[in-house]
């Protein structure tokens, strides 16, 4: 195997699948992250069906089932509670469409997994420079490290990116408010669902552990941050017209564990690899994340790094071949994913009713079809 050294910054979804992943085919990595512990964010995940096949590639798959819940519908729901549509999709494979996970879960599971040494905390990377034959790194701490290769795996704010490219990140929109709560009884039978309205869209997904994950998000008309100062009651008032358990769950949401954040979205970049450098993850492509697209996008982008690493080309070449497949493939996702935020959007109640009234009368066959080109990937050789 390839005796590149190669380093990837930031210790995300996306850098310790790569890290696994390479780790795996026998090349000598190392992640280097600026937070000073792991991750300990208590919010839940969706991955859709694509990142579990990724997964069992990348060798964690059983290990993610086992912690996971697991369905093959997302159904959307008007605000009033009736199905506007049903995204469901019969894999001939034995995957199941949505995986629900807990964040900390998950982490724990990929960097548990890495070979001791290989993680590397408090590494916060403020300066890199690239030669024709390696790269320095410096970092926050005043050391310094050379190697063959750098994969930027330091997400949507991405430092690197921003030393290579002039595409920058621009604020989308779009508040997005998220949440555990513990219930009493056992969940896992509960529908992934998302209610589609005038006031925004309300997101339910069952957890492992008894839990309940919600998420809510809004149109911030291009007003900067309009929502800042929003507490729990003020999503309960604004989703006060939405059909139960939305009402229940907002009446129990404590303000101190809601997660707000302001979405921000990217331009496609028209390339990946810049000399020896290697955009990854969220760092290189934005994907909203709907149908569990955002970070599933960046496992597939850690399998396909492999499968083109394993084609037995030289490690340059097996770069520009993942380079020219994940630039089609993370576009096509995201134009998807960008048509299916804009019509979930819309909040205008006369175009909702439109919307709501087209979207029951669209063949069932024709969501199939864009799940199974979504969810149902190819192993490349
Ligand atoms: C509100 C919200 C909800 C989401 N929900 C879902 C969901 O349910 N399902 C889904 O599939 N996707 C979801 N996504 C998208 C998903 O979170 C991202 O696509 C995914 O986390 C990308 O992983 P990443 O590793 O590329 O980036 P990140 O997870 O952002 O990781 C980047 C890492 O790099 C580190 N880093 C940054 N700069 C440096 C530096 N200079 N030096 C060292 N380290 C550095 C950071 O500390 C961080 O740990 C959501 C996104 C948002 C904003």
């Amino acid at each position: 195997m390839s005796c590149e050294r190669v380093i990837i910054i930031g210790g995300g979804i996306s850098g310790l699948c790569s890290a696994l992943i390479l780790q795996k085919i026998g090349i000598n990595v190392k992640v280097f992250e600026q937070e000073d512990a792991p991750c300990t964010s208590e919010t839940g995940m969706i991955l859709g069906g694509n990142a579990l096949k990724a997964l069992d590639y990348i060798g964690v798959g059983d290990r993610i089932r086992k912690t996971a819940i697991s369905s093959n519908n997302c159904t959307i729901l008007s605000e009033s509670g009736k199905t506007i549509v049903d995204f469901s999709y019969h894999s001939r494979h034995d995957f199941s469409n949505f995986l629900f996970i807990l964040h900390q879960d998950f982490y724990k599971i990929l960097a548990d997994s890495l070979d001791s040494e290989t993680l590397h905390y408090a590494k916060k990377l403020v300066h890199f420079k690239q030669s024709k034959h390696n790269i320095q790194l410096s970092f926050l701490d005043g050391t310094t490290i050379e190697t063959d290769y750098l994969i930027a795996c330091d997400g949507c704010y991405s430092f690197i990116r921003s030393q290579l490219s002039s595409s920058n990140i621009a604020i989308s929109n779009q508040t997005y408010w998220q949440g555990l709560l513990e219930v009493d009884e056992d969940i896992s039978d509960l529908g992934y669902s998302e209610t589609w309205g005038p006031r925004g869209r309300f997101g339910i997904a069952p957890m492992p552990n008894k839990k309940l994950y919600w998420y809510a998000v809004k149109n911030s008309d291009g007003k900067k941050d309009p929502y800042e100062k929003w507490a729990s009651l003020d999503l309960l008032f604004n989703f006060f017209s939405y059909h139960e358990p939305i009402q229940l769950i907002l009446e129990k949401v404590k303000d101190e564990n809601i997660i707000r954040k302001e979405l921000v979205e990217l331009k496609p970049l028209q390339q990946y690899l810049y000399g020896r450098v290697l955009l990854l993850g969220d760092s290189a492509h934005i994907v909203p994340s709907h149908l569990g697209q955002g970070a599933s996008q960046a496992i597939e982008d850690a399998m396909y790094l492999a499968m083109c690493m394993k084609s037995g080309k030289p490690f340059h070449e097996s770069l520009i071949k993942y380079e020219r497949q994940r630039l089609i493939r993370t576009k096509t996702v995201s134009t998807e994913m960008k048509r299916l935020q804009s019509i979930a959007q819309i909040d205008k109640p006369a175009l909702c009713s439109i919307r709501n009234h087209f979207l029951k009368l669209v063949p069932a066959s024709f969501h199939e079809n864009k799940l199974k080109g979504l969810l149902d990937i190819q192993l490349i050789g």
